[in-house]
């Protein structure tokens, strides 16, 4: 995956395809959130910047959970603040809050979906299936290229969709 929004970006039309059932901050929340991973090891220097976050061990059960926890937290204690940032982003929302089994499954999908994405598209990410196997057994460079490829053109057919939204009357 070339950069972290995309992640959120290449499944965004989910949202626009059904808004009542998708919860846009907890796919963005979860499918973005475990970059802060990478991001902690670049600015400390390490050359391995995809570690144990970036496997389905913990992305499958501690960090959607966490994930959920905050998405929760903002949709009940900050919903007009929510409705603001929805309104201002034109993403025209039916509603706001969500049922916290509505986060918890949305934020599972992100999860899944973000290391489902980066197993494709980095080599180095040792931890994958750690403690099964340690290192990528799922990483071959046509597949790769196949996967940017791929979630590029969902985050593309995303941006029309929300350029649509954004050009219909309230
Ligand atoms: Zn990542």
């Amino acid at each position: 995956m070339p950069l972290t929004p995309v992640h959120a970006l290449s499944l965004m039309f989910l949202y626009f395809k059904g808004k009542n059932r998708t919860d846009l901050l907890a796919l963005t929340v979860s499918s973005t959130f475990v970059d802060l991973e990478p991001l902690y090891y670049i600015l400390i220097g390490e050359p391995l910047d995809h570690r144990i976050w970036h496997g389905f061990a913990l992305t499958l059960t501690i960090y959607p959970v966490l994930s959920a926890l905050g998405v929760y937290i903002a949709e009940h204690y900050f919903e007009q603040k929510l409705w603001s940032a929805y309104k201002f982003f034109r993403l025209k929302p039916n509603q706001v809050k969500y049922s916290l089994l509505t986060i918890y499954l949305w934020s599972l999908f992100g999860s899944f979906s973000h290391i489902l994405f980066d197993m494709l598209t980095h080599e180095t990410m040792p931890y994958v299936i750690y403690p099964l196997v340690f290192g990528n057994p799922f990483y071959f460079i046509q597949v790769s290229v196949i996967a940017n490829t791929a979630t590029i053109l969902l985050a593309i057919y995303s941006c029309l969709l929300w350029l649509k939204a954004h050009n219909q009357e309230p």
